[in-house]
């Protein structure tokens, strides 16, 4: 593993150019899979294929099925099957030593093959469900309450996945001069509401005042993801309608402390780029986009007392895979003092990845307790992780205490 991941940061094509996700021509997705060289080094890092073995579960086999349907060849059921079960951890992204765009391919191979092959009527309505349901905040709230209180009446493999209410601490009142954009996210605030509260308090330690942008949505990630393409450009640009002014007044960031929705955000422009009105303000917003812990890491850490506890960290597939900021979390958690244990297969999706905890509740349950056994097998008094998918998917029948990073150093700083 470590000869594959050597190989991969020497070979990586750093100039790879950035793609306009926005069109994607039949030439230029052609290009992208013959860039793939067959090696197969990237089945030794994807999930999918470690816990199914099917190389047709692999980015290897679902490269070569999305290429059998750029030739022409009609889709089937069982290439919806195949497509559907990748997390787009990207993984193999991160592997692959020829720089193959996995995602770019996947996403397109998936609009494709959505054309031709009609789904199931029952995961039609699914999808429809959530997308309706995620990324409108109010209505989201009010469900998930409604869900709370008839907790023993909902299908047993989803009703250990509802999160007890938080208690958060009161967002800080105080102006600074420094301020930054922090996003609210669609369902974080339901599901933790300590997570927003906590970043703003940090930030506030630190001389730093987190700014709310009104009118800011959803980042548009579900629905991109569930090939609802319109829905999503359209909140893409209500989100740098709302940040923009903000940005002009001297906003120097926009922080998140989701690493799908920081993703996302920081993929703008690839969606944008033909967008007369939106495609330059989509690359700054893009620049300014930061996760929490990429930007706690750049300024001076609060003073806190001395850490004792043993944490364990997971590094959501988007903050690692998709970010590009491996060892993050990790190097911050050992910076402030607390003791990290060593965590195998610490490169692998916890099987949250959005909506497929849902969509694919039988795989992922599958990648949870392989998750769960590797964070765990050192004992540690805590597990901490940055995106809310991921904290809900290793908190489900977890002895141990898992919360956002955040929420450990704020507690930690409650000490002080
Ligand atoms: S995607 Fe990359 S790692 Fe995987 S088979 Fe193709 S070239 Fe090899
Ligand atoms: S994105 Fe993840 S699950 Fe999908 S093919 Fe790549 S490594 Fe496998």
């Amino acid at each position: 593993m470590k000869y594959i991941s050597l190989l991969s940061q020497l070979k990586r094509r750093s100039e790879k150019p950035e793609l306009k996700k926005s069109e994607i021509n039949a030439q230029q997705l052609n290009q992208l899979s013959r860039r793939c060289v067959h090696c197969g080094f990237c089945n030794a890092t994807c999930p999918t294929y470690q816990v199914l073995g099917n190389e047709l579960d692999g980015p290897r086999g679902r490269i070569y099925q999305i290429k059998q349907v750029l030739d022409g060849q009609q889709a089937t059921d069982e290439t919806l099957l195949h497509l559907d079960r990748c997390l787009t951890c990207r993984n193999c992204e991160t592997t692959c030593p020829s720089g193959v765009d996995y995602s770019a391919l996947l996403e397109e191979g998936r609009r494709r093959v959505e054309k031709q092959v009609k789904r199931p009527l029952f995961d039609r309505l699914m999808r429809r469900g959530l997308l309706w349901l995620l990324p409108d905040r109010k209505r989201f709230a009010l469900a998930y309450a409604f869900l709370r209180q008839l907790r023993m009446a909902v299908p047993k493999p989803y009703r250990n996945k509802i999160t007890p209410v938080y208690s958060a601490r009161s967002t800080p009142q105080a102006s600074h001069t420094r301020n930054v954009i922090l996003l609210q996210g669609c369902v974080q605030n339901t599901l933790d509401a300590r997570i927003y509260a906590d970043t703003a308090f940090v930030l506030d330690e630190m001389g730093v005042q987190a700014v709310v942008a009104t009118g800011e949505t959803c980042c548009g990630a579900v629905e991109q993801h569930l090939t609802a393409e319109q829905a999503a450009l359209k909140r893409m640009k209500q989100n740098i309608d709302a940040w923009w002014p903000l940005l002009e007044n001297g906003a120097e960031a926009i922080i998140s402390n989701a690493s799908a929705c920081g993703l996302m955000v920081q993929e703008y422009p690839g969606y944008l780029a033909d967008d007369a009105k939106y495609a330059d303000k989509a690359r700054r917003i893009a620049e300014k986009c930061v996760d929490i812990a990429t930007f706690l890491s750049q300024q001076t850490l609060p003073d806190i007392p001395p850490p004792t506890l043993k944490v364990a960290v997971h590094e959501p597939c988007t903050l690692q895979h998709g970010q590009k900021q491996q060892g993050r979390v990790e190097a911050l958690i050992e910076s402030l003092g607390f003791s990290r244990v060593i965590v195998k297969e610490s490169h692998l999706c916890c099987g949250s990845a959005g909506t497929y905890s849902v969509l694919q509740s039988e795989l992922s349950r599958q990648l949870q307790q392989r998750k769960q056994a590797q964070l765990q097998a050192a004992i540690p008094d805590v597990i901490v992780t940055s995106n809310i998918g991921c904290l809900m998917q290793l908190a489900e029948d977890n002895p141990t205490p898992v919360m956002h990073w955040v929420t450990l150093l704020a507690q930690q700083l409650d000490q002080g």
